[in-house]
């Protein structure tokens, strides 16, 4: 099945004032494609004036915090992100799992808060490299969205989930491709049985290292719906040919 790609740029802690002329020549670039879903996570403060700077074009968050409001000194909620501009948001990001030891059981409870407002979740999940070579990636990976998957989920096009092995962000390395397909079809397979056919529907990221050399490969692969991008995303120069190879792969 074919589902509408998206492409969706992770900026993690980069981004001033002086980098949304980047946000800008994206958003226009963007226009060209529109068969795809583009968007840039952005840090929650450059929110506001991204959102404002491109209107028509998807801001999102890179975290959320699970409750309404309340003494949570540096958090952000989901109705503040929306307050603010934002459309979707990125929840359990490996970054957050590992340096702020965010358990499964939080992020569900970040993306059923973010599902609450209406804000798009874009869930993260991924397996550390001892794992991959332990043989236990897929089974990992079930074993976090069984964790992390929100009771209802709004609707197909409200939930995404990203498959981001630990050990490909940042560095240059990629699983193989049938180790890819392998992963997708088992995600495919539990948000189906989880959800029954809205399941089918979802679509399924897969983030780590994509860039315009592999991007074409990459979405060929079945249950691949389009990527989470990080270090490709900061400029529309190394970001838009990513979202061409989304575009091309469209049937
Ligand atoms: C990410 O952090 O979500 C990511 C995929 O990073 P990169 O593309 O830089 O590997």
């Amino acid at each position: 099945m074919g589902l509408r790609k998206l492409v969706a740029g992770n900026w993690k802690m980069h981004g001033l004032s002086s980098d949304l002329d980047e946000v800008r020549t994206i958003a226009a670039a963007a226009r060209d494609y529109p068969g795809v879903d583009v968007a840039l996570c952005v840090p929650a403060i450059l929110i506001e004036r991204a959102a404002r700077a491109v209107s028509g074009f998807a801001i999102g968050g890179q975290d959320v915090h699970q409750a309404e409001k309340g003494a949570h000194t540096g958090c952000t909620s989901a109705l503040m992100l929306l307050d603010a501009g934002a459309s979707l948001t990125i929840v359990g990001h490996s970054e957050r799992r590992d340096a702020q030891r965010e358990s499964d059981e939080q992020v569900k409870a970040k993306a059923e808060a973010a599902l609450s407002v209406g804000l798009v979740v874009i869930l993260c999940v991924g397996e550390s490299l001892e794992v991959r070579e332990s043989g236990r990636a897929v089974e990992t990976v079930r074993s976090q969205l069984d964790g992390s998957l929100p009771e209802t989920p709004n609707g197909e096009a409200e939930l995404a989930i990203a498959y981001e092995p630990i050990w490909a962000i940042g560095t240059g390395k990629i699983p193989t491709m049938g180790e890819i397909a392998e992963m997708h079809a088992s995600i495919r397979r539990t948000v189906v049985k989880r959800y029954g056919s809205p399941g089918a529907g979802m679509r399924i990221l897969y983030g780590g290292s994509v860039k315009a050399s592999n991007a074409a490969e990459i979405f060929a692969i079945a249950d691949v719906d389009g990527a989470l991008v990080g270090g490709a995303s900061l400029k529309a120069a190394d970001f838009m040919p990513i979202v061409a190879a989304a575009a091309a792969s469209l049937p």
